[in-house]
């Protein structure tokens, strides 16, 4: 009832939630209540959660910030819904995003944007910046996203919160509404990074419905969390502390990496020399991907249909035309561009052989380090309208978030010492299926 009345409050201010689910949350507390009494609870039992509008819900609105889903009720739960509500975990809502998760700052939602609760003129960053927004204004207490590209790390950083991207194929995608499928995943926005694991724990793990999600046992994330950092070995790339980095978020960065020797962990320089090329790979590979996926909205089985079509070709161009919005629009065409015949050899498989190259710098980091730390995003948030008008500025942003996803690493941002009284993301990266290491180090840290 305390969130319900928050959101009541905020959220006109915020725009964090697309639907607000209280009568079902109210119904999930109480049965919450009834395990409390019987003694059958568990660590996330009547603790509310939000769910960013990529995720199917049963019996509610899954817009995926899109004009074409705006009409779609999902008839079934992702597994991700799936297994927090069978953890006890009440559902407040559905949190606002780019459309489609195609997005830096939250701007290309068809429901407007969503404001940063730290400074409601300024962007809550990307796409999944409700979830990030709400758990930062005090809307819920953990939410779920899906970082594509960075669309967990960035807006956690931006909105001061923890956010974690694990491993590609550590949760389950069944039901959440595809962008680029060899690059999606799920995660976890939380206050912290102990909360964050307690998430984590109940969503993750194999689905046979995901031929993707990995057989990978979950290990108990809570009970290596005060797990000692001592002898830790931290690689900080020097690629990403160059031209382009804020002096006010290096100085952060730098501040917290100091905490962490404290700690008893060791620091030396590292190269991705291949990260550089992460933007230009990843807007080779998504776009292609997304072209693909989003082939599906045709205004045939669900979704926007135009008024009256003429015929079958006027029904898939103008229901295409009016349900989707520019940036949507704009990845179609680069990826049914860079996949077409002529073209395909000199964009999709580059870039196919530049992300191997990619992954192949971590590999060889790992050899050498047990962490890698830097900064989640180069600024803090910027103003909304700042960049809105200019792609490539917009995906600049997430020059340190994309390498992770192309090699399909977890990372995972924190919340260090604010610059300019804006908040700033630490980012850690680890080896495939280390995010238990990842939330230990992050929670010696807070
Ligand atoms: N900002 C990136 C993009 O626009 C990443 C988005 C994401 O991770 N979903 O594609």
């Amino acid at each position: 009832e305390q969130y319900l009345k928050r959101i009541e409050q905020l959220n006109a201010k915020i725009n964090a939630y697309i639907t607000v689910t209280a009568e079902q949350a109210l119904a999930a507390a109480e049965r919450a209540d009834q395990q409390l009494a019987a003694g059958t609870a568990g660590p996330l039992t009547g603790i509310p959660i939000a769910h960013k509008d990529i995720f199917c819900t049963n019996g509610v609105k899954t817009s995926c910030g899109s004009r074409m889903l705006d009409n779609f009720v999902a008839p079934y739960n992702a597994t991700v819904v799936e297994r927090l509500q069978a953890a006890g975990m009440p559902m407040l809502g559905k949190t606002n995003m780019d459309e489609f998760a195609m997005g830096s700052s939250n701007e290309t939602s068809f429901f407007g944007p969503v404001h940063n609760p730290w400074d409601l003129e300024r962007v809550p960053g990307g796409s999944s910046g409700g979830s990030a927004a709400a758990v930062a204004a005090g809307l819920c207490v953990a939410a779920t996203g899906t970082d594509t590209g960075g669309s967990i790390r960035q807006p956690a950083a931006f909105c001061g919160v923890t956010g974690i991207k694990p491993t590609y194929g550590r949760c389950s995608r069944w039901g959440m509404i595809a962008f680029a499928s060899s690059l999606d995943q799920a995660g976890v926005f939380a206050r912290s990074a102990a909360d964050a694991a307690l998430v984590l724990q109940a969503m993750a793990g194999f689905d046979e419905r995901d031929s993707t999600s990995a057989k990978e046992p979950v290990p108990d994330y809570a009970a290596q969390l005060e797990d000692s950092i001592a002898g830790l070995k931290i690689g900080l790339p020097k690629e990403y502390f160059g031209e382009g980095l804020d002096p006010g978020v290096a100085a952060s960065i730098e501040a917290a990496i100091k905490e962490y020797e404290a700690l008893g962990a060791s620091v030396r320089e590292i190269s991705l020399p291949n990260a550089p090329l992460s933007v230009p790979v990843y807007y080779v590979v998504a776009p292609a991907e997304c072209s693909s996926n989003l082939a599906r909205f045709d205004g045939v089985r669900y979704g926007h249909r135009c008024e009256a079509p003429k015929d079958l070709e006027d029904l898939y161009k103008r229901s295409r035309a009016e349900g989707f919005g520019p940036e949507v629009k704009r990845r179609i065409m680069i990826g049914t561009y860079v996949l077409s015949a002529g073209y395909y050899d000199a964009y999709y498989l580059k870039a196919q052989q530049l992300r191997h190259l990619i992954s192949d710098d971590f590999s060889h980091a790992f050899e050498q380090v047990d962490v890698i730390m830097g900064p989640t995003t180069p600024s803090t948030a910027f103003a909304l309208g700042a960049k809105s008008n200019d792609p490539v500025a917009m995906y600049l942003n997430d020059i340190y978030t994309i390498a992770t996803n192309l090699a399909g690493l977890p990372g995972l941002s924190i919340p260090v010492a604010p610059a300019d009284g804006m908040p700033v993301g630490l980012q850690l990266i680890g080896d495939v299926f280390q995010e238990g290491r990842l939330l230990n180090i992050a929670h010696r840290l807070q």
